[in-house]
């Protein structure tokens, strides 16, 4: 929690107005049972009218100012708390934006998801609270002890039992409840998994008629939640009604002991009466602690969890001098690059040397798992390798600062991912200032522009939440024109042609060749025919490099090369 206080410093003077507003507001409330017992003993008793107009009016006066300062002191706490709420949320944006792949991993997307949102909301709510008890709490416990000494010490002695009782009490329940508190944090971190599992493997669970299955699962996280709520919920409740009895009994003790002392003489009425007014202001602080008690620790669990994410730095830093791409434009090596992914046993992939020149399509070809998008995962810098070196224009890749290297890069992944928004948006997510017609020519070379023009609104039809509106092949084909749109210098495709047919295969290939001329082509394919005229074939083999060449040398050389073509074309085809 301490750690996170870093982030209230833009709040100080509203932080410092809500502190001082609620010092007076304290400072008002313990005044008024003063001069109420100064109009009893001093005005009701002597029948002085006067006397009680003016102190009567005095009391008004200091209410009303108490009033409004708590009001200001509300608004704001709730101002400095939702400004905070809205800093911690950027700023944690802004740090997992920094992460490499390797952090996302590690921290899981859904708990980061939870951290960002509803750890926050926890701790802002704790910070409203603690901006209005912090100083009113120790101000009315020990602001009321002195007024309460300073109108009858004797009296006191009610206290001096019924306060430990209450303290007691609060102990008691706190040491139940903040156990619980933490659990249901947790418990709740459960749920959020598998809704989220639940809402996104939808069609997975239909069609696997799962349905039943998950909402048990459900169910079960659900009702562990409930029940530890209900268990808090049903703490929480009884300690109202306990403290409610402390309180009156305590007013009892006071009414009746202080009868006898003012019919002794000791004491005035007045007095009295102020007397059980403090009482109730003590006691209250007390309750008011015992909240802060059970508010605090939850927020911390809170605040461990966001600290966990702010701690954890992005492996994968600018250099603090980068320097400028020296070499012609588009060339990639790879010189001796081997890479594990962070706690394999094996490397995934190793030894790897090969250049590519601007121009020229290269390709890349193996099994599932032999480490294809792995190795072009390198290239963008998403992973640093062990050892060896990934050189682009001539320079490394982790002596040049992430945005100028992938400026140079047109990604499609593996998975294409599209954004909610208009096709038109989709595309230009290559190039912000691309214009209309750059858009329509990337659409058309990554043949995207039939099924376009076939949708309601054309380029302006809105793509569903993840892309669901669209088939597969319709989805790569968008994310090859985001790329195009780019006009970068260095293509990588990444098995991105696998949802197209043989025939829009082969005219996406034909219309990128003559567009893409100058720049320098990565292409990792499943299919033989797709790369079978590349100018240079990679084939990999369990992550290392088990031949290199043209088509017709690699049908001589590699074994491993002619296996995956034999399986896949004829032999009038092959020939
Ligand atoms: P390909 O694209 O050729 O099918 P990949 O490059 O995706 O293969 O994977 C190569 C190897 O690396 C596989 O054995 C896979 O298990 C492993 N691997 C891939 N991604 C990760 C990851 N994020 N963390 C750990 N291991 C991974
Ligand atoms: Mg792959």
């Amino acid at each position: 929690m301490i750690k996170l206080s870093r982030f209230l410093k833009p709040f100080q003077i509203p932080i410092y107005l809500v502190l001082g507003l609620v010092l007076l507001q304290s400072l008002a409330e313990l005044y008024l049972p003063t001069l109420m017992a100064d109009i009893v003993d001093n005005g009701v008793v002597t029948g002085d009218t006067h006397y009680i107009w003016k102190i009567g009016g005095l009391m008004l006066l200091v209410a009303a100012g108490g009033m409004i300062c708590s009001i200001v002191a509300s608004f704001y706490s709730a101002k400095a708390a939702a400004g905070f709420g809205k800093l911690l949320r950027s700023k944690l944006f802004s740090h997992v934006g920094n992460f490499s792949l390797y952090e996302f991993d590690k921290l899981g997307t859904a708990s980061l998801i939870t951290r960002t949102t509803n750890d926050i909301t926890q701790i802002q709510q704790v910070l409203v609270m603690m901006l209005r008890m912090m100083v009113m709490a120790p101000m009315m416990c020990i602001g009321g002890i002195i007024m309460a000494l300073s109108k009858d010490t004797k009296l006191t002695l009610v206290l001096a039992v019924s306060l430990p009782v209450l303290v007691i009490t609060i102990i008691v329940i706190a040491r139940k409840g903040i156990p619980l508190f933490k659990a249901m944090q947790v418990k709740l971190d459960k749920l959020n998994r598998v809704l989220r599992e639940n809402l996104t493997g939808i069609r997975v669970i239909r069609s696997f008629n799962r349905v039943n299955h998950e909402k048990k699962r459900f169910n079960e996280a659900n009702w562990d939640l409930t029940q530890t709520a209900i268990k808090v919920n049903k703490l929480m409740a009884a300690m109202m009604p306990i403290m409610m009895i402390v309180l009156n009994l305590t007013t009892v003790a006071i009414v009746w002991f202080g009868g006898i002392r003012i019919s002794n003489g000791h004491m005035e009425v007045g007095d009295m009466m102020a007397f059980l007014q403090y009482a109730m202001q003590i006691m209250f602080s007390f309750v008011m602690l015992s909240m802060m008690f059970v508010m605090i620790p939850r927020a911390s669990v809170s605040a461990v969890r966001i600290n966990e994410v702010f701690e954890t730095v992005a492996d994968i830093q600018d250099p603090s001098e980068p320097v400028s791409a020296k070499a012609k434009k588009g060339q990639v090596e790879f010189q001796n690059v081997t890479f594990s992914y962070p706690g394999a046993e094996m490397p995934a992939i190793s030894n790897i040397s090969f250049k590519m020149n601007p121009g020229e399509v290269t390709a890349i070809i193996g099994g599932t798992g032999s480490g294809k998008s792995t190795l072009i995962n390198l290239i963008p810098r998403f992973y640093d390798i062990e050892s060896g070196r990934v050189l682009v224009d001539g320079a490394d890749v982790r002596e040049i600062t992430q945005e100028s290297l992938r400026e140079k890069i047109g990604f499609v992944p593996q998975q294409a991912v599209l954004f909610t928004g208009t096709i038109s948006e989709n595309i230009r997510y290559g190039k912000e200032d691309a214009s209309d017609a750059d858009v329509h020519h990337a659409a058309e070379i990554a043949q995207a522009i039939e099924f376009i023009e076939n949708m309601p609104a054309g380029f302006n039809s809105v793509i569903a939440q993840g892309g669901t509106n669209v088939s597969g092949g319709q989805k790569q084909r968008l994310s090859i024109a985001r790329a195009l749109v780019r006009k970068p210098e260095v293509y990588i495709f990444d098995d991105s042609f696998s949802a197209l047919d043989f025939k829009t295969d082969a005219k996406l290939r034909a219309a990128l060749k003559a567009e893409t001329t100058s720049s320098t082509m990565l292409i990792v394919a499943q299919r033989v025919s797709t790369i079978m005229d590349a100018d240079q074939i990679i084939v990999l083999d369990n992550g290392e490099i088990a031949g290199i060449g043209r088509h017709k040398e690699l049908m001589e050389t590699c074994a491993v090369y002619r296996e995956i073509v034999m399986s896949q074309l004829s032999e009038e085809e092959i020939a």
